[in-house]
């Protein structure tokens, strides 16, 4: 029998749910549907699911003896943190949910180590906060920061806009806190830069989906606060000059440089037709702009001086023919409103197919060339929008319905078009799930592209933590 199969398992009895509760209390736990809606599918509710009981505990100890008793029973569970997660590996097909939302103190800073001890349940945004009331720095940035928990963060090796300088949240993290799913808890809340003792067991944990435990605490690594940042608008003369561009900027800055985002004049043009108040920056059109952006950690640090040598040497080069520095605030938050804007403007625009991929970053280019050839010819009139991390060699490569075309029968190619979207990433030796993971979503692609080898080294792992396959079934393998 399958390990993995969710068939064996047995439903949540009356016995059990009282067993749980004793340890939650009656506020830890939702069984009543309407208070359980917003757990049960994700944002966009392409992942709708069930679950006879949301467990919300509030400690260590709780979530470990919740486990215990699932674990003793045989009972599935999915962890859960703020649900904003786009494979689905947050949701409920009839295991019980832990979410971790009651479980999120700051423990402990520490200034001088440059480290923060969190619960797994705070939201990301409120560790920012944290960070800066303690003049530091916690880089990790993304659009859902609002919301998502850093339990979340950490089982999906979460990336986002500051990935280029300071690393996925693989990088950020020196410690962790798990409840295996045997109901153990493993202290690994270690704060040390440097510790060569064997397996790194916290970086199995991180990007597992919850699939080998529930993560209950991390020792997340801090830095300080950037006191100057400059930031540009550039057009690339093509696409072939973004890469030494790049290049060239990391030089420039003494790798200072924290946002090299590409945009696409279509996704411009979607901004400006979505959101009147979106400003174009340059007179003449371009078929590809980048926003670039520098730090600093020190004022009056001349990072002005540094910006305005790496455009003027660069247009010598012909790597760029148009440049603009943004000269305050507000302007910087105008061009950071058209990369960000350009998510929503191709929702509002109609159906779209997104890939979020990476490919090593000097094949950025080519994978962008030979993608939109292969798909203009298999669907004529789609409308290819690339944009995104390229830094990180991320693109968000996704597209947009031909104009006019009817949006149900256009999805109905999704899988066709992935597809062959991931034929040219595997080719190029990239990766088909860049920031997000695997969830449910892409399982099957995880099975097509992974080889034998890798996929028995995987299966291997799930079975030696989890070997009645109770956590989180049906993710990732
Ligand atoms: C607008 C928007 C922008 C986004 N931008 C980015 C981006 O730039 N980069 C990026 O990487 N992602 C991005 N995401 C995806 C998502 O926000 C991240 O994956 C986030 O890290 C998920 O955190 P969460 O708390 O919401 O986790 P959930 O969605 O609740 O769960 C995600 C996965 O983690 C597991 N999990 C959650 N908490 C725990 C825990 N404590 N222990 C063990 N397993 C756990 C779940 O089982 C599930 O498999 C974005 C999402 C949205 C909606």
């Amino acid at each position: 029998m399958n390990i993995f199969s969710k068939d064996k398992l047995p439903e949540l009895s009356k016995d059990i749910l009282d067993k749980i509760t004793k340890v939650v209390g009656v506020n830890g736990i939702l069984i009543n549907s309407t208070d359980m809606e917003p757990y049960l599918k994700e944002s966009r509710g392409i992942f709708v699911g069930n679950s006879p009981a949301i467990i919300r505990p509030k400690s260590t100890t709780e979530v470990a003896a919740v486990v215990n008793i699932c674990s003793e029973h045989k009972v599935a569970m999915v962890p859960q943190g703020g649900n904003t997660g786009l494979c689905g590996g947050g949701i409920a097909s009839g295991e019980i949910i832990i979410n971790l939302e009651r479980l999120n103190k700051v423990r402990d800073v520490d200034p001088y180590n440059y480290t923060m001890t969190v619960d797994a349940g705070c939201i990301l945004a409120e560790l920012q906060k944290t960070a800066e009331e303690n003049s530091r720095y916690f880089p990790l940035s993304l659009g859902a920061e609002g919301s998502c928990q850093i339990g979340g963060n950490l089982a999906t090796n979460a990336g986002g806009t500051a990935v280029l300088r300071y690393g996925n949240t693989r990088e950020l993290t020196l410690g962790l806190e798990v409840v295996l799913p045997n109901g153990k808890i493993w202290d690994g809340l270690k704060s040390l830069r440097k510790d060569n003792t064997g397996y790194n067991l916290k970086q199995i944990f991180i990007g597992s989906e919850g699939t080998l435990g529930v993560i209950t605490g991390a020792v997340l690594k801090l830095f300080p606060i950037p006191l100057e940042r400059q930031t540009s608008f550039v057009a690339l003369k093509n696409l072939e000059t973004v890469i030494e561009l790049l290049s060239k900027a990391r030089l420039a800055s003494a790798d200072t440089i924290s946002t090299f985002e590409l945009i696409p004049r279509i996704g411009l043009d979607l901004s400006l037709k979505h959101f009147p108040g979106t400003v174009d920056p340059m007179l003449d059109k371009h078929e590809y702009y980048a926003l670039i952006e520098f730090e600093s950690g020190s004022k009056n640090s001349g990072l002005n001086l540094v910006m305005e040598r790496f455009l003027s040497e660069a247009h010598e080069e012909e790597l760029l023919v148009d440049a603009v520095i943004c000269q305050s605030v507000n302007q910087r938050e105008q061009m950071w409103f058209i990369r960000e804007g350009m998510v929503l403007a191709q929702s509002l625009e109609g159906a779209s197919i997104k890939n979020d991929v990476s490919v090593p970053i000097s094949k950025v280019p080519e994978f962008i060339h030979r993608a939109n050839t292969v798909l203009s010819n298999y669907f004529p009139g789609i409308r290819p929008i690339a944009f995104g991390h390229i830094g990180d060699g991320n693109i968000h490569y996704n597209l947009q319905q031909p104009i006019g075309a009817d949006n149900e029968k256009f999805l109905s190619r999704w899988h066709d078009i992935t597809d062959m979207v991931v034929e040219i990433v595997d080719d190029l030796k990239g990766s088909f799930s860049a920031e997000h993971g695997i969830g449910m979503f892409k399982v099957n692609e995880l099975l097509k592209y992974k080889s034998a080898v890798e996929i028995e080294l995987m299966q291997n792992i799930k079975k030696s933590f989890d070997p009645t396959g109770i956590m989180n079934p049906g993710k990732i393998l």
